[in-house]
């Protein structure tokens, strides 16, 4: 069952390396669960095993399966996630000031880009024989591991705040999950997973322990270095929301990659986006940018220690989605900001809702909070001057709106509720020209 293209884990932070094929999380030689992993690849064998075209049709994530961290014997647990659109968008671009592309990667089959993950999850847990899976989540990581595990046939048991939105407990419940609805917070949540994947030996799909996980966030970078390819422009900027800070730092790994290997003509910049009460990885690119406590201890890529500490605990927002205090993947995300020579800003829940219903009301797409809060990103970061007007941005909607109406019951006015009667609707829009009837 040999990972025949991964070469070894490495220790982001010892740099100690491992054997793929070991069962492990995080470096041992740390507390906790500080020693986060990378993969490592053989690329000469991946470009070997990589026939498709770059045309821009993509079926699935797996149309870069040789990327892609599971043995060549494992039959994919899918339900067809990835190949999401990368949309034009002129009147939001009018809007922002900046040509924008959308990414809409909330209509993944479970609302969110988390099933490119889960998929992975899915399918090592299955081919190593394991019948449980487990993670915690402040919602979607639940809902996408519990809809990947029922369609793999193995049992979900997940753990998730207990105010965690409605949508968001419910899903997983229909997929047949147990969902363990933990009276604190996400970061509670996720040392829970934790212990339970040291004593029980439930596969642990937390994307920020399990090294393989971020691999598979790796497809929504591949995805659009092909489309943006296919487009004929690099893009200046591709514009991701930060929780623990994975998702960036795949996207910007499988984006680097392609490059990397010849297949697009170059990279571009990264800008995360947190939320003003979660912000702890803004905070380390700060400091680490400032030449901060941090930046004297070496360059092998073995400096992840300052980043872990980061973050005191408190996560107000209702983006749920990034509501983590303590994120367990600064570190990569930090470094891909850094290497893209990229920018991190943070934006008000304010803006986050503005953000929610000028992506619905301009382009039709309904994300949910977190989703929606690159656009108000790209806002920001144009008002700072971080982007220029003669840009192209990608924003990436991670997540589908219907899973938090109550924020968007926030964003929106409300009802406009009326009799069943026609002068109703005369006093609103005046009475009806004669001659426009069409009955
Ligand atoms: C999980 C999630 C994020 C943040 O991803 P991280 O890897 O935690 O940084 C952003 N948006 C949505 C919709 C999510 O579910
Ligand atoms: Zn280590």
């Amino acid at each position: 069952m040999s990972l025949s293209t991964v070469r070894r884990l490495t220790c982001t932070r010892c740099g100690a390396g491992y054997d793929p094929d070991r069962e492990i999380y995080t470096c041992p030689e740390h507390e906790g669960v500080a020693g986060v992993l990378e993969v490592e690849y053989d690329y000469a064998a991946i470009d070997d095993a990589f026939d498709a075209d770059l045309d821009g049709v993509i079926p699935s994530q797996w149309k870069y399966a040789a990327f892609l961290p599971v043995a060549d014997d494992a039959e994919p647990v899918t339900l067809g996630e990835g190949g999401t659109d990368l949309l034009d968008a002129p009147r939001l671009s009018d809007r922002l000031g900046v040509e924008t592309l959308i990414k809409d990667d909330g209509r993944n089959p479970t609302g969110c880009f988390k099933d490119r993950a889960s998929s992975i999850a899915a399918t090592k847990a299955k081919h190593r024989g394991r019948d449980v899976v487990t993670c915690a989540s402040t919602g979607n990581a639940a809902a996408s591991l519990a809809g990947y595990a029922a369609r793999g046939g193995l049992d979900c048991r997940i753990f998730v705040p207990s105010d965690a939105p409605a949508g968001k407990l419910t899903q997983p419940l229909v997929y047949g999950a147990d969902v363990l609805a933990v009276e604190g917070t996400y970061d509670e949540a996720y040392d829970l997973s934790v212990a339970v994947t040291e004593s029980y030996g439930w596969y642990n799909r937390n994307a920020a322990i399990n090294p393989f996980l971020i691999e598979g966030k790796r497809t929504v970078g591949h995805e659009l270095a092909e489309q943006t390819h296919v487009r004929g422009r690099v893009p200046d900027w591709v514009v991701f929301s930060m929780g623990d800070g994975c998702t960036i730092a795949g996207a910007w790994k499988g984006f680097r990659e392609f490059a990397d290997l010849g297949y697009v003509d170059g990279t571009p910049r990264m800008l995360g986006v947190q939320a003003e009460g979660a912000a702890a990885i803004h905070g380390a690119v700060q400091r680490h940018g400032r030449g901060g406590e941090g930046t004297d201890d070496g360059e092998d890529g073995a400096d992840g220690e300052d980043d872990s500490a980061d973050g005191d605990d408190t996560a107000e927002t209702l983006a749920d989605s990034i509501a983590v205090g303590r994120p367990r993947n600064a570190y990569k995300a930090r470094r891909a900001i850094e290497e893209s020579g990229g920018a991190s800003v943070v934006v008000s829940d304010e803006e986050i809702l503005r953000a929610e219903t000028l992506l619905g009301s301009t382009e039709g797409i309904y994300a949910e909070p977190a989703g929606a809060a690159p656009v108000a990103g790209v806002r920001q970061a144009r008002r700072q001057g971080i982007i220029g007007p003669d840009e192209q941005v990608v924003v990436t909607v991670t997540g589908f709106g219907l899973k938090d109406g109550e924020s968007a019951r926030r964003a929106t006015g409300g009802l406009d509720r009326i009799a069943p009667d026609i002068s109703e609707v005369e006093r609103r829009y005046g009475p009806a020209e004669s001659g426009t009837s069409v009955l």
